[in-house]
C-alpha cells in the first residue's frame, strides 16, 4: 500500500507540474486517501482531544449517562437515514465538551463534539438534530479531509495515518481542524444534507435553520465552525427552508415524551 501511495504521489506531482486536471476529483482523491483513512485520522484527533482535558473538558459518559443516552439516541435516529453512506464505516462517537461556546465540530471519520454552550443555547431537539445532521454531513462529504489536505498537504495526512506522525504534528492536525474554514459550497452542502437526513427522521427536517435564525435575531456569534460561513445566516435559513419545501419533508417539531430536550439541558452541569 505504501509503495502504491508513493507512486500515486509522484503522479500527483506530475499532474500539478503539467497543469493536468487530475487532482481533486472523487476517484483520484479516493486513491490517494481512501475514506477508511478518514477514520484513522479522526481517531488520532480524538485521542489528542482526550489527552487535553484542560483545553477540552469532555464530560464523562459514566458521570452523565442521561445526557449521553439522549444525545446518542438522537444520533442513532439521524444515522438511520439511508442517505448516510458511512453509518457503518465511521464510528460516529459523540462527546460533549463542557464549555460555554456556541460550537460543534466533526473530525474526519465522524468523531463529533458538541459544546454545552450550544446545547443550552438551543431551544428544542429539532434544532440540535439539525446541527448534528450538519456535522455528520461534513464528515460524510469529507469536507474536513479536503480542507486539511489543502492546509497541511496530503503527504502530511498520509504519514499521520501510517502512524508516523510526531506528537507536534498530531497537535497541529487537531488545531488545524478546529480552525478550519469551510467553503461556502461545503457549508451549503452540509445544510442541504442535514435536511435530507432529518427528512428520514421524526425531527423537523429544517431543524438546522432554527440555530441560524436565533443567532441572527440575537446578534450572537457562533464558534469557528459557524462563524466561518460565507452565506449569511439569513441566506442559510432561506436555503434550508427552500430545500425542505422542495423535498416536501415534515417541518413539524418532534413530539417528545419522557426525557425531553429540557431534561437533557438540565442533566448537564449548570
Ligand atoms: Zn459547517
Amino acid at each position: 500500500m505504501k509503495i502504491l501511495r508513493i507512486s500515486l504521489l509522484l503522479i500527483s506531482t506530475v499532474c500539478t507540474s503539467f497543469l493536468i486536471s487530475c487532482k481533486d476529483d472523487g476517484v483520484i482523491n479516493d486513491l490517494f486517501f481512501p475514506v477508511e483513512d478518514d477514520v484513522e485520522l479522526g481517531r488520532q484527533v480524538a485521542e489528542e482531544i482526550a489527552g487535553k482535558p484542560e483545553e477540552f473538558p469532555v464530560l464523562s459518559q459514566t458521570a452523565y449517562p442521561d445526557a449521553y443516552n439522549y444525545l446518542n439516541a438522537m444520533k442513532s435516529e439521524i444515522l438511520s437515514s439511508d442517505a448516510v453512506e458511512y453509518a457503518d464505516l465511521f464510528p460516529y462517537e459523540l462527546k460533549i465538551i463542557d464549555q460555554d461556546v456556541l460550537n460543534a465540530f466533526a473530525t474526519p471519520g465522524g468523531y463529533i463534539y458538541v459544546y454545552t454552550g450550544l446545547i443550552k443555547y438551543l431551544d428544542n431537539a429539532d434544532d440540535l438534530a439539525g446541527v448534528l445532521g450538519h456535522e455528520i454531513a461534513h464528515a460524510e462529504r469529507r469536507h474536513s479531509v479536503n480542507q486539511l489536505k489543502k492546509s497541511l498537504g496530503i503527504q502530511f495526512l498520509i504519514s499521520i495515518v501510517a502512524g508516523e506522525g510526531t506528537s507536534d504534528q498530531i497537535a497541529a492536525l487537531a488545531s488545524n481542524l478546529l480552525a478550519l474554514k469551510f467553503s461556502r459550497d461545503d457549508e451549503a452542502e452540509a445544510d442541504e444534507y442535514s435536511v435530507i437526513y432529518l427528512g428520514d427522521t421524526d425531527y423537523a427536517c429544517n431543524g438546522a435553520a432554527s440555530f441560524f435564525e436565533k443567532l441572527e435575531s440575537e446578534g450572537a456569534g457562533g464558534g469557528p465552525e459557524f462563524l466561518s460561513t460565507h452565506p449569511s445566516p439569513t441566506n442559510r435559513v432561506a436555503d434550508i427552508n427552500a430545500k425542505a419545501t422542495e423535498d416536501g419533508c415534515d417541518t413539524n417539531p418532534i413530539a417528545e415524551s419522557g426525557f425531553t430536550y429540557a431534561d437533557f439541558k438540565n442533566s448537564l452541569p449548570q
